[in-house]
């Protein structure tokens, strides 16, 4: 990385740091998630100001300091908030960042992920009907990240999922359980029925574009964003555990 470098970001979230600046953390196109200070954007109510907010879409300058990152330039794309004016899809938004903060590592780049989250960002501020379209851009994040569950075979026993009205998912394990093979091995099961299991294959077969929920009982996606939730949780959990046990290793 130059000192002075350059590229397209999305603001997931930033932190005051004193009465004029902010630490601001980006997930980048070409650097992954950086973080840099934004100075004196908490004073003025500047254009620089305003490319700093959560969710928008910036090309931006960066100074690699000895410990962080100065911001020097940034030019708005796309901002979220202000477009919208929606504080409900502002709020799955910032739900969305927070899973692709903590799922991502600084300066370990994914452009797939990237060009991901803000293709979902861009329909989010059209999408009157965002349930679906919410749920399926975390499991295709969930997938791009490297944590795609086997949703086809049983994991246990190998045996290609043939139609049955239910299955178990096992979290843990990351992949579908038959009944035949429930509670053999795994700990942490959650029931999940043959459509969820078609519904999430489809998803990560399609575009982001293509997915809407005209069609799509409540109840349904209600389960889907249950199963989902879970399994996010265990995996988010899990990279903070071991996230906290590097950093300990770390400090030895
Ligand atoms: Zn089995």
């Amino acid at each position: 990385m130059n000192r002075l470098f350059r590229t397209e970001g999305i603001v997931l979230k930033s932190m005051r740091l004193n009465e004029a600046d902010k630490i601001v953390t980006i997930f980048s196109y070409d650097y992954g998630k950086i973080k840099g200070i934004a100075r004196g954007v908490r004073k003025t109510r500047s254009q620089f100001g305003s490319s700093m907010e959560n969710l928008t879409i910036i090309k931006v300058l960066l100074y690699k300091g000895k410990n962080i990152n100065t911001i020097s330039q940034s030019e708005i794309i796309s901002s979220f908030f202000p477009q919208t004016k929606d504080i409900f899809r502002y709020g799955l938004a910032i739900q969305c960042a927070e899973i692709v903060d903590k799922l991502s590592v600084e300066e370990d780049p994914n452009r797939g992920a990237y060009l991901l989250f803000k293709k979902f960002l861009l329909l989010l501020k059209d999408e009157q009907n965002p349930t679906l379209l919410v749920e399926s851009f975390k499991w295709k994040l969930i997938s791009l990240l490297g944590y795609e569950p086997e949703l086809k075979r049983c994991i246990y026993c190998n045996n290609l999922l043939n139609n049955n009205s239910h299955y178990f998912f096992d979290i843990a394990k990351g992949g579908i359980s038959c009944i035949r093979c429930l509670g053999k091995k795994g700990y942490y099961q959650i029931k999940i029925t043959n459509y969820h299991l078609k519904l999430i294959q489809r998803i990560l077969d399609a575009d982001l574009e293509k997915i809407h929920n005209k069609e799509i009982d409540q109840s349904i996606l209600h389960e889907l964003e249950k199963i989902t939730d879970t399994y996010l949780a265990f995996h988010l959990e899990i990279e903070n555990q071991s996230r906290n046990f590097l950093n300990r290793i770390k400090l030895l």
